[in-house]
């Protein structure tokens, strides 16, 4: 089951201590500054993302986070026997349950590469 969507920004609230809000009316007002729900974190912000996005191009820079990786068993083998259109939605299964999972646990969803999904958690920490 897929929890509530969260109110406010955690990174934000963890962070600065400040109610960022991301649905309900008063969300409205920041969306037309750009400030909306993350797409690598419903519960967090673009702003987040931004920070986030900023820290991930740094070159010398150190963080304490937690990376996962996760591919599909026998994709390869996979992909020659099932067609093109199975395959895309298996896929998109694959990566809404990854989601799901990640989000649950306060991660983010950095990307998504082939048959894999790649997370960071305890960014906002
Ligand atoms: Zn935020």
């Amino acid at each position: 089951m897929t929890p509530e969507p969260a109110t406010i920004c955690i990174g934000c609230w963890q962070q600065l201590h400040l109610p960022v809000p991301l649905r309900g009316p008063f969300s409205v007002p920041l969306r037309m500054f750009g400030i909306r729900p993350s797409r690598m974190n419903p519960n967090t912000c673009t702003i987040c993302e931004m920070a986030f996005t900023k820290v991930m191009k740094a070159r010398a820079v150190t963080i304490d986070a937690t990376v996962m990786f996760a591919d599909l068993r026998g994709y390869t083998a996979l992909t020659q026997h099932v067609d093109s259109t199975r395959m895309m939605s298996l896929l998109d299964a694959f990566y809404d349950d990854c989601s799901t999972a990640i989000w649950r646990y306060d991660g983010l969803l950095n990307k998504t590469i082939g048959d894999a999904v790649l997370a960071i958690f305890n960014f906002f920490r």
